[in-house]
């Protein structure tokens, strides 16, 4: 199998009162799993089979890439969260959002008004640019920064699915909420590694 349902570090109501075990039930046992069963089956057999998944992204296109993504998205996602999350003061980003958006409050902001500005479903992006700098993107559908050269760090779900059942149409309720479940250890390591494929980019074009 090319994607896999990854185990959770938390259980499904670990999140509340943030996002609710029931909203986590269908995210990520039905929605999640639709989409890694959905990818698993359109490969199967094509040249696609023993790609990994970061390669599908770049290159596939229709359904192939919109599942891929999904699947792709989601596991990134879910695995940002936990109930017990790293501070990000305690992190090594920390100084690196302050150098590139001048406070952790404008990162914030800045990532909030991104998101509320998307017309339809999608997903907000932290994501290191291929000159080292930080910026925040919005994707639509199954959008992945990857297919742009950029390095993931941190997304949030744009999709209703997400949010619906613990917040209605208030989207910037859940965009709130969704700040008290980051694990900025994750995005500080995802950071480093991403510095570090970009140097080894660098030097060898
Ligand atoms: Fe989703």
């Amino acid at each position: 199998m090319v994607f896999e349902l990854p185990e959770l570090p938390y259980a499904l109501d670990d999140l509340e009162p943030y996002i609710s075990g029931k909203t986590m039930e269908l995210h990520y046992l039905k929605y999640h799993r639709y989409y890694i069963n959905r990818i698993n089956s359109l490969v199967s057999g094509t040249n696609f089979e023993n790609k990994d998944p970061d390669t599908i992204i770049k290159v596939a296109d229709g359904a192939i890439f919109n599942f891929a993504a999904q699947a792709w998205n989601h596991t990134f996602y879910f695995n940002t969260m936990g109930p017990d999350a790293d501070s990000l003061e305690n992190t090594s980003i920390s100084d690196v959002i302050i150098e590139n958006f001048g406070s952790v409050k404008f990162l914030k902001t800045l990532f909030t008004k991104t998101a509320l500005s998307l017309f339809g479903v999608g997903w907000v992006w932290l994501v290191l640019n291929s000159k080292g700098g930080l910026e925040i993107v919005r994707e639509n559908n199954a959008g992945n920064p990857l297919r742009r050269g950029m390095f993931p760090l941190l997304a949030c779900d744009l999709w209703e699915h997400a949010y619906f059942l613990d917040y209605n149409d208030r989207t910037e309720d859940y965009l709130n909420a969704f700040w008290r479940l980051v694990d900025w250890r994750i995005v500080a390591d995802r950071h480093t590694e991403a510095m570090k494929s970009l140097n080894i980019y660098h030097i060898n074009n």
